[in-house]
């Protein structure tokens, strides 16, 4: 599944490639991933430049200017197998629901298993689809994350995939900050002090932005916006090395569920 700075990544790419340019037709083999109408979609975004990408937690939003001054806001939350492809001779396959012409330049939205959304919304910054969802979590204030996170009673692990609290950070990302921040994933928020807590936080940026940097972490169904995949994989201390040697201390690396989720940690280093 894309997690942030997938997300973050297919942003960056978009807005490299289509700021500027204006949307000059959408169409729809499979209309049930767009949260309008076809028709309500393509009159809202023909006609208009794409002027901005803006991202919260997984969600990117897509704003557009019009001649006439008029605005249109499109969401994009990929979900599980979302992805967008602008690639030169790329051939859609039954898989692409949406495809988007921008001034000659075919945009493709596919989807394997169709639970991603491209909604219209009226605000380009926090729409009202996105009051249930946190502060972004690379972008949270220590003293808003702490306000939101600190009382909680609920294992630290759980609080940090709960995208209320803050949004973006998936299973992968989770066990990587835990791991570097030295705190065991069934710990809890009420229980740490606040140079710990504070230590999580910096960590799950940390371990974002290098993610970020290296194009994401390669899923089954995630390529990037060029069909190259992330390389974030290899730089992984814990996540998918369950019985291995931790790389730090040199004992092995346990998995266990943690809020339900599958958790790897070093019983040793997290202790
Ligand atoms: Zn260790």
């Amino acid at each position: 599944m894309p997690e942030l700075p997938e997300v973050e990544n297919v942003g960056r790419a978009i807005a490299a490639a289509l700021i500027g340019r204006a949307v000059t037709g959408v169409k729809a083999p499979f209309s049930g991933v767009l949260g309008q109408s076809l028709r309500a979609t393509r009159k809202a975004l023909v006609g208009k430049q794409l002027a901005d990408v803006h991202r919260h937690g997984k969600y990117l939003i897509l704003n557009f200017t019009g001649e006439g001054g008029g605005e249109a806001h499109l969401m994009i939350h990929l979900r599980m197998t979302g992805q967008i492809f602008v690639m030169d001779g790329y051939v859609p396959d039954k898989h692409v629901h949406v495809s988007f012409d921008f001034d000659g330049v075919p945009v493709h939205y596919r989807d394997i298993r169709k639970f991603g959304r491209l909604v219209l919304v009226e605000d380009g910054r926090r729409p009202a689809a996105l009051d249930h969802v946190g502060p972004d979590m690379l972008t949270v204030r220590w003293s808003e994350w702490h306000a939101r996170a600190a009382h909680r009673a609920a294992p630290i692990k759980a609080v940090l995939l709960d995208q209320g609290v803050a949004a973006g950070l998936g299973n992968i990302y989770v066990d990587e900050s835990l791991f570097l921040a030295r705190v065991h994933p069934e710990a809890r928020p009420r229980d740490l002090d606040d140079a710990t807590l504070r230590e999580v936080l910096k960590r799950a940026k940390q371990v974002l932005r290098l993610a970020i940097k290296h194009g994401g972490t390669t899923f089954m169904n995630f390529a990037d916006f060029h069909g190259r995949p992330g390389n974030f994989r290899r730089k992984l201390r814990v996540y998918g090395r369950g019985g291995e040697d931790c790389r730090d201390c040199g004992g092995t690396l346990e998995k266990t569920v943690v809020g339900g989720r599958g958790t790897v940690f070093c019983p040793r280093c997290q202790s």
